[in-house]
């Protein structure tokens, strides 16, 4: 994925402070545990969970607690730098989407890959849905779930005896 926003502004990167901004007006502050959260959130350009976001931190020598990166995901998530997922019901994903296009999933229940689309008619829909219930849309999320072209869905299961 690439990214569309400039990263070659000095000092703080405009998702710091959009996220700055953000904490600041819900009286929050930015500590350097949620620093460290938001440089690694968007360091990764792919989907992941709370687990793996664990995992990073450590990996880069930092020490910040589980319950610190979930409470900063939602926050993330609140701010509108941050999308959740629940594709299935594993732990919830997550991808940054400050910088990226909108677009939707499809996820293999097999192998868990993440595949992204977009289509044109998903527009024209949400449009004429909107149009028809006088209704203001903020976000919408659409995934198809099922088999990727390298896994064969599961045999259908035995009839009861
Ligand atoms: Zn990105
Ligand atoms: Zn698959
Ligand atoms: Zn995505």
């Amino acid at each position: 994925m690439r990214h569309a926003s400039s990263r070659t502004l000095p000092g703080m990167s405009k998702e710091a402070e959009i996220f700055q901004g953000f904490l600041r007006k819900n009286g929050l502050k930015f500590t350097p545990e949620r620093v460290i959260i938001l440089r690694l959130v968007f360091e990764t350009h792919e989907h992941f969970d709370a687990e793996e976001l664990f995992m990073a931190v450590r990996r880069a020598g930092e020490r910040v607690s589980k319950a610190t990166i979930y409470r900063t995901l939602d926050i993330l998530v609140e701010s509108g730098l941050v999308r959740r997922h629940t594709f299935d019901d594993r732990q919830a994903r997550y991808e940054h989407i400050f910088g990226h296009k909108y677009h939707e999933h499809l996820h293999c229940l097999s192998c868990h890959r993440i595949f992204e689309f977009t289509h044109e008619d998903l527009d024209r829909i949400q449009a004429s849905v909107c149009e028809r219930y006088k209704f203001t849309p903020a976000s919408r999320s659409f995934f198809i779930s099922g088999y990727c072209s390298r896994c064969s869905p599961p045999p259908l299961p035995h009839p009861e005896t």
